[in-house]
């Protein structure tokens, strides 16, 4: 149990220094390049730092589990001897490779959250932001963080780009996830920044503030990484503009309890997903 405290005590330490780091880049940032206006200790501030920290501690342990599984399951296994070959590939070859596979099972899982209505009840939390900013993107239940990761990390796995080495996951599937992580921030973030041909090539703010969009052109713009995804497959939507209003229809409460539990009671019927 002591264990369990420190190690508890010592992962919210760690976390609290990431978050003053996130917000020493983030608040002057959104200051200097501020699309709508926005008090800094805006509404449901507390909520979404309450994500914070509990969406660092919580998914990863679920995610583990699930994980090990299929990597067990795999360990050995060498499809037309695929596995094998690629084991043998550098790090700088595989690291893209990764990326770009863990985003094609992110984009299928995130649109699967926007159409299966069991799905949209937990990810209709994330929706439920009016205004955006790079603290939103805390702003997700721990089920869905669990399923897109688990889609997007257990395809790495399963395309062999990552193997079991021993009992060890590979480092850098957690690289991919923290990097990944790092970009959510920036494109939740209420800056004006565009960035030319590169937006094509790249998800950026103006490409996720899209998705958050609460008027036409819902359900666009999956894709967390490589906005590819969603011109090869039909949901992209850029253009020059920004959205006037984000947010959703779907009810979700205000609180972080209610965001936590209502989508697990499922009370109510299954709200209608978007569009
Ligand atoms: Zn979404
Ligand atoms: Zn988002």
């Amino acid at each position: 149990m002591n264990a369990y405290l420190h190690y508890f005590g010592l992962e919210t330490f760690r976390l609290s220094v990431w978050l003053v780091l996130l917000a020493v880049v983030f608040v002057p940032l959104e200051r200097l390049l501020a699309l709508h206006p926005a008090p800094i200790w805006r509404r449901q501030v507390g909520v979404d730092l309450a994500w914070y920290f509990l969406n660092s501690l919580f998914p990863a342990f679920v995610i583990g589990v699930p994980i090990a599984v299929l990597v067990r399951a795999l360990q050995g296994a060498n499809p037309f001897g695929i596995y094998a070959w690629e084991a043998t590939w550098p790090l700088w070859v595989k690291l893209p490779l990764m990326f770009f596979v863990n985003d094609f099972g992110s984009y299928w899982a995130h649109r699967a959250t926007h159409k299966l209505p069991f799905l949209w009840r937990f990810h209709a939390v994330h929706h439920s932001a009016e205004h955006m900013d790079w603290l939103v993107n805390t702003r997700a239940h721990p089920v869905d963080i669990v399923f897109t990761r688990l889609v997007g990390m257990g395809l790495i796995y399963v395309t062999g780009l990552a193997q079991a080495t021993g009992h060890r996951l590979d480092n850098s599937v957690a690289w991919v996830t923290i990097a990944g992580t790092m970009w959510a921030f920036f494109i939740h973030a209420n800056v004006r920044l565009r960035l030319g041909i590169l937006e094509w090539l790249v998800a950026t703010p103006a490409f996720h503030h899209w998705h958050h969009t609460r008027r036409e052109h819902q359900d666009r713009n999956f894709a967390a990484i490589f906005p590819i995804f969603d011109f090869v497959f039909g949901t992209a939507w850029l253009p020059r503009e920004w959205p006037v209003e984000y947010g959703t229809d779907t009810k979700v409460p205000a609180t972080l309890v209610g965001q936590l539990v209502d989508p697990v009671l499922g009370g109510e019927p299954p709200p209608a997903p978007p569009s």
